[in-house]
């Protein structure tokens, strides 16, 4: 096994220090892929290849990389004022970052709380959840509903609500007590190769009745989902599905709440989901696209009657969380720089202009070997593979191993390939991706 790879200056760079995150350490260290350079819709690995991002990073870089209003505007920050403590102090590129946020978010969701990751604003949702019914005399609520295949980032309480087996069965005697789960909403026998949102399936919302009536609308605090799932593969909500969802935890007093760390920011062709689809949760967790993955920073959206009702005991620390990079002003100055950036660009709207054409281009692999599913919505698609004989995974695998060897960077999660470019890419560079996945897949078969 070779744990050694040439670095940038040509010197031998050892690779065995570093633990890397949901990675297969020993295959990669065997086969490294390095990346070393970025700019616009292409990366560069160590040995000077370009590799076009269909991608955006991991769902991060919405604006293509390099731009330098970024990095102005980071390199200016730094140099003005690195860092200032976030506990019972402020700077103003928070409370300026946290004022364009609330611009752009759904109406009502008007406050904002800073955090690192999307895992950090997941678990900070969910305190804020507790906090909030407790300041409201209703201490019994503190029961989650996530949803089955979920992704909520990896902190006990992101693992708790998540659904997916692989990231909760080794803590398993150390998940939140209190959660339940609606079921999932993909349903390859009455939604395989749905363009945009399925048709069929909005009365899986209606098991959350089922949930209330098993657990006691008193003690549930909230629901969590994301309006389209991600990291699970690209999971869609039927027609109307969170239209029930909203009602159903409007009619018991459950605050919702959507994980918008992948929709939001443009994926969907709207700044959020929740604008797209037209419903408007108490709570919206974000992270990612938020400045373009520059420099890690997420944040929640919550609704001003949320953050009311926090306000209303003695006078003091009102929530007994918070990050000691809350708001950072590095990271605020670069999340400022990229809102300009898609609004001056109008980034948002040209995802959902690219949709149709993205959509045309993805399911043109239909009919490729062993597609079992194609699903898209805004500039997000994912392509669904039966297993190969070697086991779940293997054929994902090869066939973003044979992308990348060619020159594209998609993502495979299990069997199943995502496509979530930059949304700055033309139509060419959709049909460059679209051509290195069809080759992939039939050399991979
Ligand atoms: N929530 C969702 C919906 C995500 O897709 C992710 C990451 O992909 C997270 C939370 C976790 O974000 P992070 O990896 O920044 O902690």
């Amino acid at each position: 096994m070779s744990d050694s790879q040439t670095n940038m200056q040509g010197e031998a760079q050892s690779l065995e220090h570093y633990w890397m995150p949901f990675t297969a350490n020993r295959q990669f260290k065997s086969k490294p892929r390095l990346l070393a350079e970025a700019q616009g819709m292409y990366y560069k690995d160590t040995k000077g290849r370009s590799v076009l991002d269909g991608t955006a990073g991991l769902w991060c870089c919405n604006a293509g990389h390099g731009r330098k209003e970024i990095s102005q505007a980071v390199s200016k920050q730094i140099h003005q004022m690195d860092y200032a403590p976030s506990f019972q102090m402020g700077h103003p590129l928070a409370f300026e970052l946290a004022e364009r946020l609330a611009q752009i978010s759904p109406e009502g969701l008007n406050k904002v709380f800073f955090t690192n990751s999307g895992s950090e604003s997941v678990d900070s949702a969910l305190k804020i959840a507790i906090n909030y019914h407790r300041a409201r005399g209703e201490s019994t609520r503190t029961r989650f509903i996530g949803r089955e295949l979920g992704y909520h980032g990896v902190g006990f309480g992101g693992i708790s609500v998540g659904g997916i087996g692989g990231n909760r069965k080794t803590f398993s005697q150390q998940l939140l007590p209190g959660v339940d789960h609606l079921p999932h909403t993909l349903d390859m026998q009455g939604n395989a190769f749905s363009r945009g949102m399925p048709k069929t399936g909005a009365e899986k919302a209606d098991v959350l009745e089922q949930l209330v009536a098993l657990h006691g609308a008193e003690n549930i605090a909230a629901v969590i989902v994301e309006p389209m799932s991600g990291s699970a593969g690209v999971i869609l909500p039927p027609e109307g599905y969170l239209q029930r969802l909203r009602e159903i935890t409007k009619k018991y007093g459950i605050l919702l709440i959507f994980d918008e760390v992948i929709t939001g920011f443009g994926r969907v062709g709207d700044a959020f989901a929740s604008q797209r689809w037209g419903v408007t949760p108490d709570m919206i967790t974000t992270a990612k696209a938020l400045n373009n993955g520059a420099i890690p920073m997420g944040a929640v959206l919550i609704d001003d009657a949320i953050y009311d009702a926090s306000m209303q005991g003695p006078d003091g620390i009102e929530l007994f969380h918070g990050y000691t990079y809350s708001g950072h002003p590095v990271a605020a100055a670069a999340a400022i720089a990229s809102l300009d950036i898609y609004q001056n660009e109008q980034l948002f709207e040209r995802s959902r202009e690219l949709e149709g054409y993205f959509e045309e281009a993805v399911h043109s692999l239909k009919g490729l070997p062993n597609i079992i599913d194609i699903r898209n919505i805004g500039l997000v698609g994912g392509i669904q593979f039966s297993p190969s004989e070697e086991g779940v995974g293997k054929r994902g695998f090869g066939i973003f191993e044979h992308c990348f060897a060619n020159g594209t960077l998609v993502r495979a999660t299990a069997d199943i390939i995502a496509i979530s470019p930059p949304l700055i890419i033309d139509k060419q560079q959709i049909d460059q991706i679209v051509n290195t996945l069809g080759d992939a897949i039939r050399a991979v078969g």
